[in-house]
């Protein structure tokens, strides 16, 4: 049995297998889905795959797929933004001569392995120049090159670049199938595993790294903390939400797009509680602060939250949020009507 390491993928990964063993795989694939989906992970299994020397690629335990998982392959290169040389800080674009550089290393004959494969992480982030440059490689790659492409915001890539790869769609996995998984394979209580299952809307990656790693569900806690200060607080408050927001988009849009989300998801679990469903709220853990909050909301006011979050996110996709759109959500929330005092929640 092939040895995928990846959940709920099996539509792309049957492909895949197919395409290996009939060698007829694609010179360059595009991984697309919502950040954390494992678009990365299916990328370096990609490579493992093609690279594999053992029965069924990609085996796991060859000298070759071992030295991939290891990130120590001569022939596999990630492509993702470096530091600056003079200054050391970060760009935030993949450039020009991060594409030329792979021109000259594609020519060459792989090392070790079979195939070269290059992976653009977040292609999404590739400069104007560079995706132009890359596209003249995407046309014909010599045969022993593999180039795989992911990316969460699919539509900021160029058209051109899209059609000359085969595209790949992860789709998360069903809540209860992911619920298992948590408990099987990583000894998670079942109470922790819904939640995990629950606010990661399936998303295997984030689920499991927030296992590993308390500090992405410290990072909600404190997201969602602040989203009520938001909430609770007067106008003063909320513009200068905004302003923070607009300047963080500037720096890492990415960041203001999760938090987006979060508030989202916070608003409809509101909805949810006031049509009756409660079975449907995904922050669970959040339940009695919202069950008091949506105790001093009208539907109306929170159904138009929900649509004008949603024209901001479709906005954020598009590149195109302003620090006034931003001020207009803020005007949209409504300010909570007082709890009667015998109804103070603890
Ligand atoms: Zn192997």
């Amino acid at each position: 049995m092939a040895a995928w390491k990846i959940h709920g993928q099996e539509h792309l990964t049957q492909t895949l297998d197919r395409g290996i063993r009939q060698g007829q795989l694609a010179h360059a694939y595009l991984l697309v889905g919502p950040p954390h989906i494992g678009k990365d992970t299916l990328a370096l299994q990609l490579a493992q795959a093609v690279n594999c020397v053992g029965e069924d690629p990609p085996c796991g335990q060859c000298l070759q797929c071992r030295r991939i998982e290891r990130g120590i392959h001569p022939d596999i290169q990630r492509i993702v933004p470096t530091p600056d040389e003079k200054t050391g800080r970060m760009h935030t674009e993949i450039r020009i001569d991060q594409v030329r550089a792979i021109e000259r290393a594609i020519a060459l004959q792989p090392y070790e392995g079979r195939y070269r494969v290059f992976i653009f992480e977040g292609a999404e982030r590739l400069s104007p120049d560079a995706a132009n440059a890359l596209l003249k490689t995407l046309e014909e790659p010599p045969a022993h090159v593999l180039l795989l492409l992911t990316a969460a915001e699919e539509e900021a890539l160029l058209p051109t670049i899209r059609s000359r790869c085969q595209r790949l769609e992860l789709r998360p996995l069903p809540e209860d199938r992911l619920v298992t998984m948590l408990a099987e394979e990583h000894g998670v209580s079942p109470e922790d595993a819904r939640l995990l299952a629950r606010i990661s809307g399936g998303n295997v990656g984030w689920a499991v790294s927030a296992v590993a790693n308390p500090r992405l569900l410290d990072e909600r806690q404190r997201r969602l903390e602040t989203l009520l200060s938001v909430v609770d607080g007067g106008m003063e408050r909320r513009f200068q939400y905004a302003q923070e927001l607009a300047q963080q988009f500037g720096r890492d849009r990415n960041t203001v797009r999760e938090e987006m989300g979060f508030w989202l998801l916070w608003w409809r679990d509101l909805l949810v509680l006031m049509q009756q469903a409660p079975e449907l709220v995904v922050n669970v853990d959040w339940r009695q602060t919202l069950e008091d909050r949506a105790r001093r909301f009208h539907a109306g006011e929170v159904a138009r939250v929900v649509r004008e979050l949603v024209a901001t996110l479709e906005r954020l996709e598009q590149n195109a949020i302003s620090r006034m759109a931003l001020d207009v959500l803020m005007l949209t929330l409504p300010a909570p009507k007082p709890v009667p005092a015998r109804q103070e929640m603890a």
